[in-house]
């Protein structure tokens, strides 16, 4: 009996075929959808370790789904899908301790937490899966006040490639916790996350808009505030090309403090001085409203990108992002505003060690689907000057998935990860985005 029938005999309810909806979404991630033999859609830990030990007797490959945001899309063999299992429940005991399913998406932990004051940091986008952004370690709102999503995580629960569910945490596991807080999902399955989340005391944000009549005075404006600003400031600034006429070319700022509406206009004001300012919208905001809703279906556009970290944006650097900008093939910057929490963890405490970083620097060529090759080799020409001012590089950012993760990982963190890999997967059955072998 194949290792499907078995399955569909042990548990009808939960294994789908092709041509079932169930079957379609689970094969679908947002870069488009995949051929596999057959979806499960796991209900708890024990079915999710029913499908591996299934999987895995019959030597089928095994993909693992949760928000779909960062993988390919497959083809033969099983998915695991873990949109069913996508509860949040805050702890009743005060300790702020928050267990969210492996499938969840960040938009649900916003708004079950924003009632009770509290935060996770998380990404920006609400329909991006938990799982994928906090394996790889989770850099968005509150990275300066909190750290990466992962420098909260205290426990997962975590199904192996031998089929077994363990509680893992610092105590119980501590070098299989350390790899799985940004070696991403290499070393099991995750059903639950359980984070600390932090109280919020008055949020304010929103964005601020520039004119693209001088880029360099907003960047060296925007570096200047977030050097000197405080953990509870939090921003990104993205700058777009002209590329459609629904999309503002420009500077664009995303902000948000812990604090007072005054407070946030006296930090940003060397920002919202300047002639350029085109549209300013801020004031007191809760947590769900920084989250936006990724863009629906694949883009009409080929990314050729590349991201790192910059410990110091001196003048020179700022320069040659801003020049990737004028090259023939339109080019996005984005800057992520790092320092704080973030840089207070030590490098070895976790998987993501380039913990010198003040800024994340993320340089994307945007060219049309069906670019020639030498349009993609211009693009990866103006993208590696530009990241040439950067070090090491930001799983979670890095489109091209495989084998190579060195620029993710510096050599001392992926032996310790191969390491633990060869303890807890030597039959690689699980093989993330960013994989490592054992
Ligand atoms: C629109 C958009 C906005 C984004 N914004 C941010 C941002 O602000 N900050 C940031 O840090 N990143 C951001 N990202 C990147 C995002 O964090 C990664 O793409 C991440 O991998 C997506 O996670 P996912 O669960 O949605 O993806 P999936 O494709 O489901 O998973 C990605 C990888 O993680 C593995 N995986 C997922 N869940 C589990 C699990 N429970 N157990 C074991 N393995 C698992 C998968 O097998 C796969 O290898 C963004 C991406 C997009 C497309």
């Amino acid at each position: 009996m194949s290792f499907i029938a078995e399955l569909s005999e042990r548990m009808p309810q939960r294994v789908h075929a092709p041509g079932t909806p169930e079957y379609e979404a689970g094969a679908a991630v947002f870069a488009g959808s995949g051929t596999p033999d057959v979806v499960v859609r796991p209900a708890s830990a024990a079915e999710v370790a029913e499908a591996v030990r299934a999987a895995v007797a019959a030597g089928a490959p095994i993909a693992v789904k949760s928000g779909g945001h960062g993988s390919a899309p497959v083809t033969g063999g099983l998915v695991i899908d873990l949109s069913a299992l996508n509860a949040v429940e805050l702890a009743d005991d005060g300790s702020r301790l928050v267990h969210v399913g492996g499938g969840a998406h960040w938009g649900d932990v916003a708004a079950a937490l924003t009632p009770h004051g509290l935060v996770v940091t998380s990404g920006d986008t609400t329909d991006v899966g938990v799982g994928g952004l906090a394996l790889g370690g989770g850099l968005g709102w509150f990275a300066r006040t909190h750290g990466l999503t992962v420098d909260l995580l205290r426990e997962v629960e975590l199904v192996t490639a031998a089929g077994e569910v363990l509680q893992v945490n610092a105590d119980s596991h501590p070098e299989l916790f350390w790899a799985l807080r940004g070696g991403g999902g290499n070393f099991g399955v995750v059903t639950r996350f359980t984070f600390e989340a932090q109280p919020v005391d008055g949020l304010v944000g929103g964005h601020v808009r520039f004119d693209q009549s001088d880029v360099r005075a907003v960047v060296g404006a925007w570096r200047d505030v977030f050097r000197d600003g405080p953990d509870e400031l939090n921003s990104t600034l993205l700058v777009m090309p002209p590329l459609m006429p629904e999309m503002p070319a420009g500077p664009q700022m995303s902000v948000a403090l812990v604090g007072s509406e005054d407070d946030l206009r006296r930090l940003l004001e060397p920002l919202l001085s300047l002639p350029s300012v085109a549209d300013v919208s801020l004031g007191p905001v809760a947590y769900p409203d920084l989250l936006e809703a990724a863009p629906p279906g694949e883009p009409p556009f080929r990314f050729v990108g590349g991201n790192g970290f910059v410990p110091d944006l001196s003048d020179a650097a700022l320069d040659v992002f801003v020049s990737a900008l004028d090259r023939e093939v339109p080019t996005m910057l984005l800057l992520r505003a790092l320092g704080g929490a973030f840089s207070r963890v030590p490098t070895d405490a976790t998987a993501v060690a380039h913990r010198d970083g003040r800024a994340l620097v993320a340089v994307n060529g945007i060219l049309p689907a069906d670019a020639t090759d030498d349009q993609v080799a211009a693009a990866r020409a103006g993208v590696d000057e530009a990241i040439a001012f950067t070090s090491g590089a930001y799983s979670n950012f890095s489109p091209e998935f495989g084998d190579d993760v060195t620029a993710i990982y510096p050599p001392a963190t992926l032996d310790r990860l191969r390491a633990v890999k060869r303890e807890i997967d030597p039959g690689d059955v699980f093989r993330a985005s960013h994989h490592i072998a054992p």
